[in-house]
């Protein structure tokens, strides 16, 4: 199975999901495609007006796992008081975190050239409700961060995903749930937080709300092939990204002091068309044995 295949195989059972927004009647669709040379360095805060993005109560957050057929979910427990925050940035209001879930490959591509996957963390704003939250143009704050494969980490590298990614081989079948996780998601997001591009988008499934204020950060956080090959045989075994919408000339704004420099995104690049090559060659034919 080649990409372009998996990317029709995509668009293909989109074709099933409800609504007009997700069948093309959207003006904010997500994900889109990136492209670096036309992003806005906001020096004049025309989109980024509050200030450095504020992550507060990420280091000790309690969650229950499930996988529910289509990804591996972590959602917070307890008290909606007690849940992680962001604000500032885009943002001009506070969002709690609900829950955190997975994509291979990733939804949103950097110069079209896309990730083996991307986290999301899915944000509500904290003065609303989820139902009153998916009807306001920012009622949800979506925090997208890219992951890549190696076949060996640095320690540093490791240190960022190992504490989550020793609980997914326990959430391999659909149904498998495991509570009383306490995880340390400062690790999860990336090392650079200030690096980020963002727009007004919408949801990635149905109902595709365009209710999303995306921020998606800039550098990668690392897992290994190992790691990366669990994802692959997790639920359904098929890929679980949303295919790319048009931008219909929509702004991506950057903040005015980060660095996307051209050097680093070309070795990002060049290890991605390996890695997610080497990913078809091997996951997906797993995939289509087992499930053919
Ligand atoms: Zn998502």
């Amino acid at each position: 199975m080649a990409a372009t295949d998996v990317i029709a195989e995509a668009r293909e059972y989109e074709k099933t999901w409800p609504g007009e927004l997700c069948k093309g009647g959207g003006k904010r669709q997500s994900p889109i495609d990136i492209q670096t040379n036309d992003v806005v360095k906001d020096f004049e805060k025309l989109f980024i007006k509050n200030g450095s993005l504020k992550f507060i109560g990420y280091n000790r957050v309690l969650m229950t796992g499930v996988n529910n057929g289509h990804t591996i979910q972590l959602s917070t427990d307890g008290n909606e008081d007690m849940h992680p925050r962001v604000s500032g940035g885009p943002l001009k209001h506070s969002y709690r975190l609900e829950q955190l879930h997975f994509h291979w490959l990733s939804e949103h591509s950097i110069n079209g050239i896309k990730y083996p996957m991307e986290i999301h963390f899915v944000h509500i704003r904290t003065d609303l409700k989820v139902a009153e939250a998916l009807r306001r143009k920012d009622g949800l704050a979506i925090v997208a961060v890219f992951c890549n494969v190696q076949a060996e980490l640095t320690d540093e590298q490791r240190e960022s995903t190992e504490e989550l990614m020793q609980y997914i081989p326990r959430l391999m079948s659909v149904g498998d749930s495991f509570s009383g996780l306490l995880l340390d998601l400062n690790k999860l997001l990336s090392p650079e937080k200030e690096s980020y591009y963002t727009y007004l988008g919408s949801l990635t499934s149905p109902q595709c709300n365009e209710a999303v204020v995306w921020i998606i950060l800039d550098k990668p956080i690392y897992i290994t092939d190992a790691q990366y090959r669990l994802f692959g045989k997790v639920g359904i075994g098929r890929h679980n990204f949303r295919s790319l919408q048009p931008s219909r000339q929509r702004q991506v704004f950057v903040p005015p002091d980060s660095f996307l420099t051209t050097p680093r995104i070309i070795v990002v690049v060049v290890d991605t068309f390996n890695v997610v090559r080497e990913f078809f060659r091997n996951v997906t034919r797993y995939i289509a044995d087992s499930f053919s």
